[in-house]
């Protein structure tokens, strides 16, 4: 049996969207100030959490293994320092393609 997820959302990036709230009913609500909150702080692993996660549009939900203490969301080694989306990471990153990175390794910053 697998082991309880922590859930967790990131105020500072939550925009109040809903969508996690909508994708996983029962596991997410929007509190007094607009922002998402986990209805409970763990959980049995469930599908709906993952997605709900994985298509937050600010990426502000995470969700820690409690067992191993091992991420499963974001997954370990996507969207860190230099995964995608990550400060050096793909398009919208800061150092991403389009950004100040590609100017400043192709010698044009
Ligand atoms: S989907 Fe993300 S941004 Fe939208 S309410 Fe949930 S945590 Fe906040």
């Amino acid at each position: 049996m697998a082991d309880d997820w922590t859930v967790e959302v990131d105020t500072r990036r939550c925009i109040g969207s809903g969508v996690c709230a909508s994708t996983a009913p029962g596991r997410f609500t929007l509190n007094n100030t607009g922002r998402s909150q986990p209805t409970t702080p763990t959980v049995t692993p469930e599908d709906r959490v993952l997605d709900a996660a994985f298509t937050c549009p600010m990426e502000a939900i995470t969700i820690t293994d409690r067992g191993t203490g091992r991420s499963v969301f974001p997954e370990e080694g996507v969207g860190g320092v230099i995964g995608g989306g990550g400060v050096i990471g793909g398009a919208g990153g800061t150092w991403g393609a389009g950004g100040l990175g590609v100017r400043v390794l192709l010698g044009r910053a």
